[in-house]
C-alpha cells in the first residue's frame, strides 16, 4: 500500500467510524447468531495474492460488523462496561501508527515519561497520596496476580523466585463474591486454590470482617501462613463494597498484604462525594482500577498502584545483558513492573481522554451514571411487580420480576426467559448473576454516551416483556 492509497482509505475509515458511532443505536446490541455463522463465511485458506483494501473493508462491514456485540451502544447494560470515547479512539490510531515497543525508557522515552505523569495524574484524581506509585497493566486480573506474586516474594524474603515454593502453607483470603481472577491468580502463583479461603458475606454481599479474623486465627493455630487479603471495592456481581478500613486493620495486625480490587469502582473515586469508598485505602498495599471499564478509555488500560515499589521491582526484574541500559538507575523501566516484556504505548490514550474531558467532564459523566442508576433503582422499588435484590452503591442495579405465589424455580425460569427475550430483541443487552440461588438481572449504567432516555427505554422494555 502506498501513501496515497493509505490516505484515501484512511479517510474512508474515519468516515465509517464517525458514521458507526452516530448510528450505533440502530444496530442490535447483541447479534442474533448461532455458533459458526461467521466462521463459515470466512475462506478455508489464506489468500495467495494480496487483496485490495476495498475488498477487505467491504468484508469487514458485511461479515464482521454484523457479528459484533456493540459494546459502545448506549443500550449496552451487560457485564461491566468496556467503554471507549472518541479521544481514546483517536489516540489508539496514533499509537498504532507509532507502533512502538515501550518496554524500557530507552526504547521510547516519551512513552515511559508520559506513563510516569499519567499515573501521577490518576493517583491525584482518585485521591491516593504520593506514597503510592503506579503503572499501566493489561487488566485487573494481571494486577491481582502481580500483587500476589509480590506478596509471595516479600513474605519469602525474595527467595521463591529462585527456589520455587518450598512451603505450601500460604493462605489467601477474599469474600465469596470476589472476582474469579483471584481464583486464577492463586492457581498460577503456585499458592493453590485450596488455599484461597472464601469468607462469607453479609446481606449486602460484603465480606464479614469478624469471619475473616476468625479464619485467620484458625489458620495460624493450624500452622498455616496467612499471606494476603483481596478486598472487593465494587464486586462484579452486585458492586458490593467490602469494609475496607476494618479489613485493613486485620491485615496490618497480621502483617498481610492487602490488595484492593476496584476494577470498576475505582473510577467513582474521582467524585468527592464517593471518596467514602476509599476509607482505609491509604493503609492498603496495592490498588487496581480499570480506566478501560468506566473511564472512557479503550481496552487495555488498567491502573495498578503499590506503596512498596522496591518489592514490586524485586519480584519482576530480570535483566539479561541485552536489556541493560545506561539510564537504568535514573528512569522507570516498566518491563520490571509486571509480567510481559513488550508494552504498548497505552498512556497516550489516557492522556487524550483526561485532557479532552478534563477532570470536570469525567466527573460529570460518572455523576450522571450514578444518578441514572438511582433513578432505575427507584423505578424498581416503586413497582410491586419487581424487587430489588442488592444495595446500589454505584451504577449497577440487581433486580428481578416477581409473580405472587411463584416458587423460586418458577421465578428463576421466568427471569431467565425475560433476559433472553430482552437480549433477543436487540434493543438492549443485560446479563445476570445468581445471588443465593436467585436468578438476578443486572442493569449496569456506564456507557460513554448513555443518557436518561436510554435508561427509560430499557425500563419500559423490561416492563413490557415481563408483563405484556
Ligand atoms: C472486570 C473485573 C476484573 C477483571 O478485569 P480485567 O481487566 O478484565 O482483568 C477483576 N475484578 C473485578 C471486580 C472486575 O469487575
Amino acid at each position: 500500500m502506498n501513501s496515497a492509497e493509505f490516505k484515501k482509505i484512511g479517510h474512508e475509515f474515519v468516515e465509517w467510524m464517525a458514521g458507526y458511532l452516530e448510528n450505533i443505536e440502530n444496530y442490535p446490541v447483541k447479534p442474533k447468531l448461532n455458533p459458526g455463522d461467521i466462521y463459515r463465511q470466512l475462506p478455508d485458506l489464506p489468500p495467495g495474492e494480496g487483496e485490495s483494501m476495498t475488498a477487505i473493508f467491504r468484508d469487514f462491514r458485511e461479515v464482521i460488523v454484523p457479528g459484533m456485540t456493540h459494546w459502545q451502544s448506549p443500550s449496552f447494560h451487560a457485564y461491566f462496561p468496556g467503554n471507549s470515547s472518541k479521544p481514546s479512539v483517536l489516540a489508539e490510531m496514533l499509537t498504532a501508527t507509532l507502533g512502538a515497543q515501550c518496554m524500557v525508557w530507552a526504547t521510547s522515552p516519551a512513552a515511559t515519561e508520559l506513563e510516569d505523569r499519567i499515573m501521577e495524574w490518576l493517583r491525584e484524581m482518585v485521591g491516593l497520596s504520593t506514597k503510592w506509585v503506579g503503572s499501566i497493566q493489561n487488566g485487573a486480573s494481571d494486577a491481582t496476580l502481580n500483587a500476589l506474586l509480590t506478596a509471595r516474594e516479600k513474605a519469602s524474603g525474595f527467595t521463591t523466585n529462585h527456589t520455587g515454593l518450598t512451603t505450601n502453607n500460604f493462605r489467601v483470603y477474599a469474600s465469596e463474591q470476589i472476582h474469579s481472577s483471584v481464583d486464577k491468580a492463586v492457581a498460577i502463583a503456585g499458592i493453590g486454590r485450596d488455599n484461597l479461603v472464601k469468607i462469607p458475606v453479609d446481606e449486602a454481599f460484603a465480606l464479614q470482617p469478624a469471619k475473616l479474623a476468625t479464619a485467620i486465627d484458625q489458620d495460624i493455630a493450624a500452622g498455616k501462613r496467612p499471606l494476603m487479603i483481596v478486598v472487593g471495592m465494587g464486586t462484579t456481581g452486585t458492586t458490593a463494597i467490602d469494609p475496607l478500613a476494618e479489613i485493613v486493620a486485620i491485615g496490618r495486625k497480621h502483617n498481610l498484604w492487602v490488595h484492593v480490587d476496584a476494577a470498576l469502582a475505582g473510577t467513582a473515586l474521582i467524585l468527592p462525594e464517593m471518596r467514602w469508598l476509599a476509607a482505609g485505602l491509604e493503609e492498603a498495599d496495592s490498588f487496581v482500577f480499570n480506566p478501560h471499564k468506566w473511564m472512557f478509555t479503550n481496552f487495555d488500560a488498567s491502573a495498578y498502584f503499590v506503596r512498596d515499589k522496591q518489592a514490586l521491582i524485586n519480584t519482576f526484574s530480570v535483566t539479561p545483558e541485552y536489556l541493560r541500559t545506561a539510564e537504568d538507575d535514573r528512569v522507570n523501566n516498566y518491563r520490571d513492573w509486571g509480567i510481559p516484556l513488550g508494552r504498548r504505548f497505552r498512556a497516550l490514550k489516557l492522556w487524550f481522554v483526561i485532557r479532552s474531558y478534563g477532570c470536570k467532564g469525567l466527573q460529570e459523566k460518572i455523576r450522571l451514571h450514578l444518578q441514572l442508576a438511582r433513578w432505575f433503582k427507584g423505578q424498581v422499588e416503586a413497582d410491586d411487580r419487581f424487587e430489588l435484590l442488592a444495595p446500589v452503591p454505584l451504577n449497577t442495579v440487581c433486580f428481578r420480576a416477581i409473580k405472587p405465589g411463584a416458587s423460586l424455580a418458577e421465578l428463576n425460569a421466568f427471569n431467565e426467559n425475560l433476559m433472553h427475550c430482552l437480549n433477543q430483541s436487540g434493543e438492549l443487552f443485560l446479563t445476570h448473576v445468581k445471588l443465593n440461588d436467585v436468578f438476578t438481572l443486572r442493569m449496569v449504567i456506564g456507557q460513554t454516551e448513555v443518557a436518561k432516555k436510554h435508561v427509560e427505554k430499557a425500563w419500559q422494555l423490561i416492563k413490557e416483556k415481563a408483563f405484556k
